[in-house]
């Protein structure tokens, strides 16, 4: 029998008209933050719908940073959804610098711009864990819409591990690939050195600018 996620209280859902196209937007009240996921097309029942996770990053997803790739990322996200013709993109708030919230994030940013350190290395120095994210909210809304398999859009194998374990399956994961710039490559190497992100745009970025500045 089908056991819901969610009681019909802590969900609302309409048409959203956006640039891209007409998505349902179906808002999620859980565990003390409202969350939303954009459904385009018929994901209902269907094996290996593109999924995109995506942790809310204000500077990144509503200002354009660039000292992260997250903006970059949930258009592309869209992009390939739409692209597609079918996915699912559950954006998740209190997720603000991998769960520390806006202002400790900000303050990260301090660290890393006046010592130098990096994106972990400015949480800890604020006594600060580097990630302590929950996943459970996307897997229950994921339950809620009925995906029953998914292709996640990430570069981050930490993501399907927390996926399945609150039972998702991840048929694949599709790699998630913003070109680094000189304002986020520091973060883009740490996450790729120390959180274990699969980023081979990383790998070739030095030569692509030598190769540049070579001409
Ligand atoms: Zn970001």
């Amino acid at each position: 029998m089908y056991e819901k996620a969610f009681n019909d209280e802590d969900v609302a859902e309409s048409d959203l008209v956006t640039r891209r196209g007409t998505f349902r937007a179906v808002a999620f009240k859980a565990d003390g933050h409202e969350h939303m996921a954009l459904v385009f097309g018929k994901i209902r029942m269907r094996e290996n719908v593109l999924v995109r996770v995506h942790s809310e990053c204000m500077t990144g997803d509503i200002f354009g940073a660039m000292r992260c790739e997250c903006g970059e990322q949930l258009d592309a996200s869209l992009e390939a959804i739409v692209r597609e013709g079918s996915g699912v993109l559950v954006y998740l708030r209190g997720h603000e610098g991998r769960g520390i919230g806006l202002v400790a994030k900000v303050r990260t940013h301090v660290l890393q711009d006046e010592q130098g350190l990096d994106t972990l290395d400015s949480a800890t120095e604020l006594g600060l864990p580097v990630d302590i994210r929950d996943y459970t909210p996307a897997a229950r809304i994921l339950k809620h819409l009925r995906v029953q398999t998914v292709r996640l859009l990430s570069n981050n194998p930490d993501k399907i591990e927390a996926l399945e374990a609150h039972g998702i399956p991840v048929a694949a994961r599709v790699p998630l690939l913003m070109a680094p710039n000189t304002h986020n490559i520091g973060y883009l190497t740490a996450k790729r050195d120390r959180l274990g992100h699969d980023l081979p745009q990383v790998d070739v970025y030095p030569t692509v600018q030598s190769g540049r500045s070579a001409q």
